[in-house]
């Protein structure tokens, strides 16, 4: 088992006009899955080509189990990597495919034989291996990519979009395919996706790049709950995050539609931390909460309602913005109803306009208490831990 280091790791192209990779630190624990997640263009692929060897960083090392790899070629690193596009050899059989790699390293025949079929077993392709490449479904031919890659025995596996060409319901299952796969070989992974809901339903952590950089990793219950940025904020979750724009006079948050008196744990924070007067508040849909009119934040015509089986997602304007929110399938509501809603504190996230959180987040262990109108300072604290801020109001 290794892990994988890379430290202060930049590449650019076209003489240095693109920044790929913006010197990156990043660890890849022993025996973990690491989702690399980000928008098109950020620089995720070509981290991952630098650990395969695929591409030489401009500086910046790269270890695995301690070793400096940084400037060692693809074959010399002991990895395995799964491209989007298979990259099957057309003219070659399943067997042959997967054959490929252990003969080129001189193996024996007999081991060679060993390898596959014990690879082919857990693919459950085994019966696939007389077959060609165009002879095969998508996601017959993604998991013959997977055992070739797993016959190798790698130190580390590397997997660039493997599922982007499968429709949806096979990427379901091929995502527990590799989480269950990738466990068996407790072999350090990473899994780059643009998908932001398969990395957080695969990752055992994520990394959240943008521009080259990262700007967060983090468990995936981490990053939903506590994103450290704006940007995580509005890149992870579905539906996405609610933002609203507003002042902080240093008790409450004002804005143009409703204000929040803030527990002074909270203003503290804000004070302390907030470069200005001005501040986005990111709320959830799921932390949105409909009331009886006239006892939320705001009284607001739903616009849409959007079933979703379990769910319903429900759209407002709030002044020139669209919000929605997450309620139970069984909220009796239509469009065109005026609903209360109110914010399920304390899952609201303070972050300058510049980008960065404010007030970390405080987790909720005695259940979530609705509503932030006129909240107290009981129960609130800052250490991240625990907070219940006020009792219900009657
Ligand atoms: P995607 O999800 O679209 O694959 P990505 O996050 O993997 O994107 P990269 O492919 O790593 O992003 O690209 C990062 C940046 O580097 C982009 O601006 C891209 O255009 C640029 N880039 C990548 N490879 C090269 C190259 N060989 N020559 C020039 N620019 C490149």
């Amino acid at each position: 088992m290794v892990d994988a280091n890379l430290a202060n790791v930049r590449k650019t192209f076209n003489d240095g006009q693109v920044i790929a990779v913006d010197d990156i630190d990043l660890h890849i624990e022993e025996g973990e899955l690491l989702v690399l997640v980000g928008p098109s263009g950020c620089g995720k692929s070509t981290t991952l080509r630098c650990i395969a060897g695929l591409e030489v960083p401009d500086s910046g090392t790269i270890t695995f189990g301690g070793h400096e790899v940084t400037e060692l070629p693809p074959k010399d690193r002991a990895i395995s990597m799964v491209f989007q596009n298979y990259a099957l050899y057309p003219s070659m059989t399943v067997y042959e495919n997967m054959a490929f790699g252990l003969k080129m390293r001189g193996a024996d025949r007999g081991s060679i034989d060993e390898q596959v079929r014990w690879a082919a077993d857990i693919m459950e392709i085994g019966d696939l291996l007389d077959r060609y490449p165009n002879q095969l479904s998508g996601g017959q031919q993604q998991r013959v990519a997977l055992g070739r890659a797993i016959v190798r025995d790698p130190a580390l596996f590397l997997l660039d979009e493997p599922l982007s060409n499968l429709d949806a319901k096979l990427r379901a299952v091929m995502r527990t395919e590799i989480q269950e796969l990738q466990q068996e070989l407790d072999v350090a992974t990473v899994f780059v996706t643009h998908d932001q809901e398969e990395a957080m339903s695969m990752g055992d952590r994520i990394a959240v790049m943008n521009a080259g950089r990262i700007e967060q990793i983090a468990s995936p219950e981490e990053i939903y709950h506590d994103p450290n940025s704006l940007f995580v904020a509005d890149f992870i979750g579905s539906p996405s995050i609610n933002f609203f724009e507003m002042r902080f006079d240093g008790n409450s948050v004002v804005g143009d539609e409703f204000d929040i008196q803030l527990p002074e744990a909270v203003a503290e924070e804000l004070r302390n931390g907030l470069p200005g007067e001005d501040v986005i508040l990111g709320i959830r849909p799921s932390n949105l909460n409909i009331t009886e009119p006239g006892t939320g934040l705001i009284d607001i015509e739903v616009e849409v309602v959007e079933p979703m089986g379990d769910t319903k997602i429900l759209y407002f304007d709030v002044g020139d913005r669209r919000v929605n929110a997450v309620v139970q399938s069984t909220e009796q509501v239509t469009d065109g109803d005026t609903v209360g809603l109110e914010v399920e504190w304390p899952n609201v996230h303070f972050f300058s306009p510049a980008g960065p959180k404010v007030v970390k987040w405080m987790h909720a262990t005695e259940g979530t208490v609705p509503g932030t109108s006129s909240p107290t300072d009981d129960g609130v604290r800052t250490d991240g831990s625990a907070t219940s801020v006020r009792e219900e109001e009657g």
